[in-house]
């Protein structure tokens, strides 16, 4: 999975989070995947998503408002939280 830009031309600073994490199925296995990131002066989050459920690869944003954070799901719509996403998120 890729994000729609590429990482080396991206200037320090730019982001004020950019993670990748695995998001696991009911079952509890790692299927999914997500990276999310946001730009300091944009208030909207977005993502690309491998959703863990369906397994569909899809892109959106979205504004995170009160934790734990979640993303819904475009194809099944589940909703899918993510796991601790800002709290560990690599500042860059
Ligand atoms: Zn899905």
């Amino acid at each position: 999975m890729r994000v729609p830009f590429n990482l080396a031309d991206i200037k320090p600073g730019t982001f004020a989070y950019l993670t990748k994490r695995k998001l696991k199925n009911k079952e509890g296995e790692e299927t999914g995947e997500i990276i999310v990131w946001r730009k300091k002066e944009e208030e909207e989050s977005r993502f690309v998503m491998r959703c863990p459920f369906c397994g569909v690869e899809q892109e959106g944003s979205t504004v995170f408002t009160r934790r734990p954070y979640r993303v819904r799901c475009s194809d099944c719509d589940r909703s899918i939280t993510l796991p601790k996403i800002l709290n560990e998120a690599k500042k860059k």
